[in-house]
């Protein structure tokens, strides 16, 4: 990290990073560039020839576009990387990743609980390209161990995971992946950059969903991708240029607005739903709460080292929990009855625990015993 970037805040950095006002006209702000391809003015600028490097002339969109730029620059920023690469959703970020670094014979070790779509790309489509996947509770260091093989290309953890808000000890997934030449992909959706920067902890991919809290406002989806440069170079050319799941530049604008506020909102989110949880704990219809602030999160202590913001999002039981949910569309009064996460607008939504099995890798017996013990004793 240069010492320039060290001696800058997080909110100026999310307001700055990557903006310059226009040389032409002087405006502040982004400017939205729509157009597909860019005139060139040097005739020799060859299709091979145009390599990916930062003073590269812009040709065509789904190479690269201005103001898509713009957002990796300031996201590779606040993740502390040397470079991002957006697309145009998370999951297209997943599968990109999975793509570009694995191929058929290789291994991937991914979270047995995973965000529903990660987990059924896992489950569902890489082993028909030849990928073979283990799932593993990544929580338990040994359990990674014991699954790595000679031919163990990528760790993929999730941490915090969607919805059961396990955590994973991204140092020590780190070394261990690294010790078995692998590499180590965290998807920080959840925690965002002002609470982990997986990447000051080793790992070597950090993947978002820009959809949720960098975006912020519930009206774009975006994915990214942040890491070493001559990595994501990589990356760029399979995951974004090949496969060509691109960010739309106007998706691109709206999040760049919305990071301009991330670390103020992760603030106000953080503060809101520590003190839901607090309430909700409290509350003789809730059987269980889990949320990484309070201290009867079973990671806890894990919590206060990793994540310098606790995040906005909270799972809670109750004991008539079904019931329960069929009454929320109709009386809920400020929160939406929606999926999704990481809005200005507070969102709320059931899922039965058969449903969170299904969504995730079909746990088998053995697993499932293991998460009602970590999430002590009680069923999930
Ligand atoms: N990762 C996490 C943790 C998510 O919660 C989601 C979506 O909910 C994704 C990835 C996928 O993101 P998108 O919906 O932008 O494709």
């Amino acid at each position: 990290m240069s010492a320039q970037r060290r001696s800058r805040g997080m909110r100026t950095r999310a307001v700055h990073v990557g903006e310059h006002p226009d040389p032409v006209t002087g405006a502040a702000a982004p400017n939205l560039v729509m157009s597909t391809t860019f005139v060139t003015e040097d005739a020799a600028t060859g299709f091979s020839a145009h390599s990916l490097t930062d003073d590269a002339p812009f040709l065509y969109s789904r190479w690269s576009n201005p103001t898509v730029r713009q957002l990796e620059l300031k996201l590779a920023d606040l993740e502390n990387g040397e470079d991002a690469v957006a697309f145009s959703s998370g999951m297209a970020a997943a599968s990109g990743l999975f793509l570009s670094v694995l191929q058929a014979g290789d291994h991937v070790v991914v979270s047995d609980i995973s965000y529903a779509g990660v987990a059924e790309l896992a489950r569902d489509s890489l082993p028909h390209l030849g990928i073979r996947v283990s799932t593993v509770d990544l929580s338990d260091l040994d359990e990674l161990q014991r699954a790595l093989l000679p031919t163990t290309r990528l760790v993929y953890a999730e941490t915090p995971v969607n919805p059961l808000l396990r955590l994973a000890d991204i140092q020590a997934l780190g070394d261990i992946a690294h010790a078995a030449g692998a590499e180590l992909a965290v998807d920080s959706t959840l925690a965002t950059p002002l609470a982990t920067r997986p990447l000051d902890l080793g790992a070597d991919y950090v993947l978002h969903s820009l959809t949720k809290y960098i975006g912020g406002h519930g009206d774009a989806l975006g994915g990214a991708v942040v890491g070493r440069r001559e990595r994501l170079a990589q990356l760029r050319h399979a995951g974004v240029i090949h496969f060509g799941g691109v960010l739309s530049p106007f998706n691109a604008w709206l999040i760049l607005r919305g990071v301009a506020t991330l670390p103020l909102r992760m603030a106000a989110h953080a503060e809101s739903a520590g003190r839901v949880a607090r309430f909700l704990e409290q509350h003789p219809r809730v059987t269980r709460v889990i949320y990484p602030g309070l201290s009867s999160h079973p990671q806890y202590a894990l919590a206060c080292r990793q994540m310098a913001n606790c995040s906005g999002m909270l799972t809670f039981q109750a004991a008539d929990g079904a019931a329960l949910a069929r009454q929320l569309p109709e009386r809920l009064e400020v929160f939406h009855y929606a999926v999704s996460l990481g809005h200005h607008r507070s969102l709320i939504f059931y899922l039965s625990t058969d449903e969170l099995q299904e969504t995730s890798f079909r746990l088998d017996a053995a697993h499932l015993a293991r998460y009602r013990m970590f999430y002590s004793g009680k069923p999930i």
